[in-house]
């Protein structure tokens, strides 16, 4: 029905004579053909056993759309992740898209023992960052093509490398670092505070280096400083409106009543906001 060709002869062939079978899922069988064959056109062969999870498998696949994890790792770890190019160094690392407010990334990957991802952030005084990177892939079987196609290894692509994130100086130095969980766990930086204004990065870098690729999703969330800290329903005033906010989250960690961003709503900020009370 149809060819590709790696590296050279990478036109690809669609026969023209052939049934593209049924329409059914917005012509899928036809979408998941062409994407198996840009599979062999960007290197990729094929892969067993048949277990319909995969869409470089030798036969065609209607139960999923599109690449499915062992697809997507294949490429990345050639090619990288589809922010490689804004991600890999200081010089060129990409501002959010969002200046403030969550951006929520899925299917970007370290991809190698030196691969690592950045995100430039341009922060004034009180300026805070949250980011939660969590792995992704789950378990899965896969290995190269036999004539019988019913083997292959089984992989744990969500733990490949224990990820960590580091918060970098405009120089590059490490100046806090968050890596509260293991291999196959999430890790969450929650309203890292820029006490000064200035450049900063964010990197999602492996604990210890592993020469495989670790495919994971990401929520960037970068709250602006507050005009005035104790106005915590930011209504321009701080009043009785605010310390009701204050008291309903006393003793938590709520972080729009954490006035002095220590982690606990407690006296100290009561005092901070009665010193600032404007009504
Ligand atoms: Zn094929």
């Amino acid at each position: 029905m149809a060819y590709n060709l790696f590296p050279n002869s990478g036109d690809m062939v669609l026969n023209s004579s052939a049934s593209w079978g049924p329409t059914t899922n917005n012509y899928r069988y036809f979408r998941n053909i062409v994407a198996h064959e840009h599979g062999h056109g960007i290197g990729l062969e094929h892969v067993c056993p048949v277990a319909t999870t995969k869409l470089m498998e030798p036969y065609v696949l209607t139960n999923v759309d599109g690449p499915q994890t062992d697809d997507i790792r294949g490429a990345q770890r050639q090619y990288g992740d589809h922010m490689e190019a804004v991600s890999d160094a200081l010089t060129y690392a990409a501002i959010p898209a969002n200046a403030q407010g969550l951006t929520s990334y899925t299917n970007l990957s370290i991809d190698d023992n030196s691969d690592v991802d950045l995100w430039k952030i341009v922060a004034t005084a009180g300026t805070r960052v949250s980011l939660t990177v969590i792995p992704q892939g789950g378990t899965y079987t896969a290995g190269p093509q036999t004539s019988a196609c019913d083997t292959g290894t089984s992989i744990s692509a969500s733990s490949i490398q224990n990820l960590k994130i580091d918060v970098l100086s405009s120089a590059g130095t490490v100046v806090f670092t968050q890596d509260a969980n293991s291999l196959g766990q999430a890790e969450a930086l929650t309203n890292y505070e820029f006490t000064t204004a200035g450049t900063y990065y964010l990197r999602v870098a492996p604990v210890t280096t592993t020469n495989d690729l670790q495919l994971y999703s990401a929520s960037l969330t970068i709250t602006p400083a507050a005009a005035i800290p104790a106005d915590v329903n930011g209504d321009g005033a701080v009043n009785a409106a605010d310390l009701g906010v204050l008291l309903a989250a006393w003793g938590s960690s709520l972080a729009t009543a954490d006035i002095n961003h220590d982690g606990m709503i407690d006296g100290t900020d009561l005092g901070l906001m009665l010193s600032a009370w404007t009504l």
